[in-house]
């Protein structure tokens, strides 16, 4: 029988090459929050694949609906077997300049929003006695980045929180890992000049940005068998920029 799989952001970007390629093997939840009609799409790519896929339309920072996000899934399909916290944005500023609503969204999103969906999922794992959880943090969450105080805060906040779950959840099989993207190619990052572009790869050892598959595949080898001894580790997908 196929696991379920959560993908929250899976509209866009990352999380929608997240949701195709585990689509191949599992069932999958595509969260989405403002990007109805791109989540349709990757749903009909999932159902292409052979996966008995569905989209949720929830805002992760909002607890309740989280909850019941969690609640239909576990309706439809019996468990959640894969969750991958990849729901993020920037707001970014100098900290002088950042306002604290520019700090709040960031952090209720990228953080709580961890935070909510972990929590949601956490004790069906448990009781599963298996399940892994996948979270997305950054590089900047490790080296700090000027004008993402917000976004470099909340991201090392999903590091922290990942080690936690690791360690609450490890006696019953539950894993818990973060996966530290540098630059990838999307949404996000098209809208960065050339200029900071071509900054940027000045300090990438491999000379070019990576691709949002890069990251798909490392989705794909945390959520199965094959990594089931690892746990609490936070992985750089980054073409060696952070060694
Ligand atoms: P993206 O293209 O901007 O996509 C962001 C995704 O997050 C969208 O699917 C969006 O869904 C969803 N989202 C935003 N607010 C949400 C909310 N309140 N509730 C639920 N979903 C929400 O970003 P990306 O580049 O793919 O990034 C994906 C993850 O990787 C993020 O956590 C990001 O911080 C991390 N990351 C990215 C890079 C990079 O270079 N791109 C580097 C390091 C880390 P809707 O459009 O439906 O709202």
């Amino acid at each position: 029988m196929r696991k379920t799989a959560l993908v929250t952001g899976g509209s866009r970007g990352i999380g929608r090459a997240i949701a195709t390629a585990l689509s191949h093997e599992y069932n999958v939840v595509i969260n989405y929050c403002g990007s109805e009609e791109k989540a349709n799409e990757v749903l009909a790519e999932c159902k292409k694949n052979g996966s008995d896929s569905m989209i949720f339309k929830a805002d992760v920072s909002d607890a309740a609906a989280v909850r019941s996000m969690t609640e239909s899934v576990l309706e439809k399909y019996g468990s959640i077997d894969i969750a991958v916290n990849n729901s993020g944005i920037t707001k970014d500023n100098l900290i002088l300049r950042m306002s604290e609503e520019e700090f709040d969204r960031v952090m209720d999103i990228n953080l709580k929003g961890c935070f909510n969906v972990s929590k949601a999922v956490f004790k069906q794992m448990l009781k599963q006695k298996s399940g892994s959880i996948i979270n997305m943090a950054s590089v900047v969450g490790e080296i700090g980045n000027i004008g993402q105080a917000n976004y470099a805060a909340s991201k090392a906040g999903v590091i922290a929180l990942t080690k936690t779950i690791a360690r609450e959840g490890a006696h019953k099989n539950v894993r818990c890992n973060a996966i530290a993207p540098g630059f990838i190619q999307t949404e996000m990052t098209d809208v960065l000049s050339d200029s900071f572009k071509e900054s940027v790869l000045a300090n990438i050892p491999m000379k070019k940005l990576g691709k949002p598959e890069d990251i798909a595949n490392l989705v794909l080898f945390l959520s199965g068998d094959n990594s089931r001894y690892i746990t609490g580790q936070v992985i750089n997908v980054d073409g060696g920029m952070v060694m």
